[in-house]
């Protein structure tokens, strides 16, 4: 309120309800209570060994936009890495399908509905695509927990690629899907020579206890990277 009665803190004001507009469900937990969820949360993503993560970090400051723009270039990327995945766990008795489910977004629903359509037509530019059903299912976020957990995720990569922070990114990076011990599933797109933890596992063999618990049943080549 103090902020309000100030005329040049006005903006100021406006800024810091926008901040907080979000926050109302959680105002009952301290700061510190509403980290240690997040982190409770992060702990048990990274021990659901069923689970394989998929992501795109962009740095945008590196990303030459010309020819897609950073969304669309991180969806072909998704769909190429989750149509490797699912052919590579098929087997010629099984053939795995998946579906995509994204948090609802008027600004990407119909230009991700178009790619998909596209994707099925002709490929992305990695892959045919067969696994992949159905164009990606929209769904309302607040009412969804799964796409909470992607965001969480989602969150964690963000504060380790532009802030450094380990805390949650190595909770939930052990669920990053692997081929031959090679992180495949989760990409930094940025300056050739970071060495962030993503760079580094992208590249080489992965040892340490970090992935001890992260097992890959991809067993052909993810030429998406
Ligand atoms: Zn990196």
């Amino acid at each position: 309120m103090s902020l309000q009665r100030q005329p040049n803190k006005k903006s100021k004001y406006k800024q810091t309800k926008k901040n907080y507009a979000q926050s109302e469900h959680y105002i009952h937990l301290t700061i510190d209570e509403r980290k240690s969820v997040v982190k409770e949360l992060a702990t048990v993503v990274g021990r659901w060994g069923f689970a394989r993560l998929f992501a795109e970090c962009i740095d945008k400051i590196h990303f030459n936009s010309s020819k897609q723009t950073a969304d669309e270039q991180a969806f072909e990327q998704l769909v190429s890495r989750y149509e490797a995945f699912l052919r590579a766990t098929s087997n010629p008795d099984h053939k795995k399908l998946g579906i995509m489910i994204h948090d609802n977004n008027q600004t990407v629903a119909k230009r991700h509905t178009d790619l998909m359509k596209s994707f099925h037509r002709k490929g992305t530019l990695w892959t045919a695509v067969n696994n992949i059903i159905e164009t990606p299912l929209f769904v309302d976020s607040s009412l969804t927990s799964m796409i909470q957990i992607a965001d969480l995720c989602s969150y964690a990569l963000r504060r380790y690629c532009e802030n450094g922070e380990t805390e949650l990114f190595d909770l939930i990076y052990k669920r990053a899907d692997k081929k031959d011990g090679v992180v495949v599933g989760v990409r930094h797109f940025t300056d050739l020579s970071c060495t962030c933890k993503i760079c580094s596992n992208h590249r080489k063999p992965i040892v340490g206890e970090l992935f001890n618990g992260g097992t890959s049943s991809i067993s052909e080549s993810n030429s998406a990277d």
